[in-house]
């Protein structure tokens, strides 16, 4: 890895390595190490690109293509499971989109969100778009097929759009201005930019997914806007847990920098953070009879580091149930076998002791729960 991915500054050594198997966002383990670079520049944090990203992204990324269903939990509302797609259409519904607006859905997939959206408001004009042929069925039916583009963004599409959203998409890609470029380019003049990715140094488990070539700060954020084209409107990281939402427009040349001291808090930050996982993951200890609550991002992490697999993993998530995960059963908490001796907390590490504890009912006095610590 030879530059930073936002600013350009040469890179020297990795802040975090870790031999094979890395992890990837879907949960999977792929057989590349972990390198993560930090930038003193700028405070952006990148993973290298992957040996073989086109192969990565036809047959890893269909995975999700296998059932309508597949979507991610997002959290549990009154013993509801919410899924990630309705809380990302929520955000979009509160954007206050003009009426007949022409949004476009960039990096869309199967375009679940903004269906979502279009079916609450009839009136917008939906675009899409993605790297990938393979999603052209699930567009058919609703996106007008001249509203549809592969793998290049139209010369007709600049200048055109109210709303450009680009949900969890641009962490992906290895050369994030360039793709801020381009999308500034089909903003109409008051057109607005929404894009959400992972924000790793609230949920710190992104550091260490490999597809995940860009971590990006607020800091690394706000360079890579103002190096697009791009002001700023609002960026937080409470409409989606663990992740940045941006809201950005087209600059005219009035991009805002970020401040040094900021920069250089942001790169300490960083560098704590994967320290302390290096620490935790070396720590880690098999013990017999041990199962895994949560088969997701954090559940496989602990898995991959184990020397054996444990019995089962325990999930809430529908979609799971029934399922194998690295070859083991998926079971609901109330069905956790009676001779589970230890428990790993597979979860986020600053919400795992609310979501997993010894007052939970199904959670047998006997049995030993381990947190990411
Ligand atoms: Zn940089």
């Amino acid at each position: 890895m030879k530059q930073c991915r936002v600013c350009a500054t040469p890179l020297s050594q990795p802040s975090y390595a870790a031999p094979a198997p890395a992890m990837t966002s879907l949960s999977t383990l792929i057989d590349i190490p972990s390198d993560v670079f930090v930038c003193l520049q700028c405070g952006h944090i990148q993973s290298p690109n992957l040996p073989d990203v086109q192969a990565f992204y036809d047959n890893e990324y269909r995975i999700s293509l296998q059932s309508d269903e597949h979507d991610q939990l997002y959290e549990t509302r009154k013993g509801k499971p919410v899924f990630r797609t309705d809380h990302q259409a929520q955000i979009v519904l509160e954007l206050d989109l003009p009426q007949n607006a022409k949004i476009l859905d960039f990096g869309a997939a199967k375009a679940t969100t903004l269906k979502k959206v279009f079916d609450q408001r009839s009136d917008l004009i939906p675009y899409v778009f993605d790297v990938s042929e393979d999603y052209r069925s699930h567009w058919a039916s609703w996106v007008d097929e001249d509203n549809q583009a592969t793998y290049q963004l139209p010369h007709a599409w600049h200048g055109k759009f109210d709303v450009i959203t680009a949900h969890f998409v641009i962490e992906h890609v290895e050369e994030p201005v360039q793709i801020l470029k381009e999308l500034a380019q089909c903003l109409s003049p008051e057109g607005k930019l929404f894009f959400s990715v992972p924000d790793p140094l609230g949920n710190s488990g992104d550091l260490l997914v490999a597809d995940h070539l860009n971590h990006f700060t607020e800091v690394s954020l706000q360079k890579a806007i103002a190096l697009s084209g791009l002001k700023v409107e609002r960026i937080n990281q409470s409409d989606f847990r663990g992740a940045h939402c941006v809201i950005a427009t087209r600059s005219n040349g009035v991009g805002v920098e970020p401040d040094n001291l900021t920069i250089q808090k942001t790169v300490s930050e960083a560098n704590e953070k994967l320290g302390w996982w290096k620490n935790v993951l070396s720590n880690l200890k098999d013990y017999p009879n041990a199962a895994i609550y949560g088969a997701g991002f954090y559940g496989t992490l602990i898995a991959s580091r184990l020397s054996g697999l444990p019995i089962c993993f325990i999930d809430r998530n529908p979609h799971l149930q029934g399922k194998k995960h690295l070859n083991r059963p998926v079971i609901i908490p109330e069905d956790c076998p009676s001779n589970i001796e230890t428990i790993y907390a597979g979860l986020n590490p600053d919400h795992a002791p609310q979501i997993l504890n010894k007052e939970q009912e199904w959670v047998r006095p006997h049995t030993d729960i381990i947190y990411l610590t």
